[in-house]
C-alpha cells in the first residue's frame, strides 16, 4: 500500500510513435531503448503475443486480427500516430507454437513476411504513418536490431 511516484516526468501529450511488438519481456527495454535511439523518447506501445503476425491472417487469427486492428486504429487516430515501429524476435513463443514444425529459416522467412504485411496494412489503412519494420535477436549477450522491409536493407 501506499503511493510509488515516477522519478520521470510527466508529459501530458502524447507520443507521436506507436510500436507493435511481441509481449516477451526479454526485449521489451530494448525495444525502448532502440526507439529513443531513432528519436522517440516516449512511445505508445501495443504488445501481444507475436506482435506484428496479428495483422494478417497468413500467422493470426480472427480474433486477434480484429483486437489488434481495433486498437491500432484506435490508437492511431486518437494519439495521430505519425511513426510505427514493428518488431519481432528471434526464438518467438508465438510462432513455435502456431508452426511447431517450421524450420529456424523458414519460421524467420515467415517473420519477415509478417511484418512486410503488417507495415502494408498500415500504411493502407492509416495514410501518411511512417512505419519501420526490425527483427531482433539476442547474440554474444546483447539484442540487435536488424531493420527490414522498405526502409531497411534486407
Ligand atoms: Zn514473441
Amino acid at each position: 500500500m501506499g503511493t510509488f511516484s515516477s522519478k520521470l516526468p510527466f508529459d501530458a501529450k502524447h507520443p507521436d510513435v506507436l510500436a507493435l511488438y511481441c509481449s516477451d519481456g526479454r526485449f521489451t527495454n530494448a525495444v525502448e531503448k532502440l526507439a529513443e535511439d531513432l528519436g522517440h523518447a516516449r512511445i505508445d506501445t501495443l504488445t501481444i503475443p507475436g506482435g506484428a503476425a496479428l495483422v494478417e491472417l497468413t500467422s493470426g487469427n480472427l480474433g486477434g486480427i480484429e483486437t489488434v486492428r481495433a486498437a491500432l486504429t484506435f490508437l492511431i487516430q486518437g494519439h495521430h500516430t505519425k511513426h510505427m515501429l514493428l518488431v519481432a524476435h528471434d526464438g518467438c513463443g508465438y510462432y513455435k507454437h502456431r508452426f511447431p514444425y517450421d524450420s529456424p529459416a523458414a519460421m524467420h522467412r515467415r517473420q519477415l513476411a509478417d511484418l512486410k504485411a503488417a507495415d502494408r496494412w498500415v500504411r493502407g489503412n492509416h495514410t501518411g504513418v511512417e512505419v519501420r519494420s526490425f527483427f531482433a535477436r539476442g547474440a554474444e549477450g546483447r539484442i540487435h536490431f536488424d531493420e527490414v522491409g522498405e526502409g531497411g536493407a534486407a
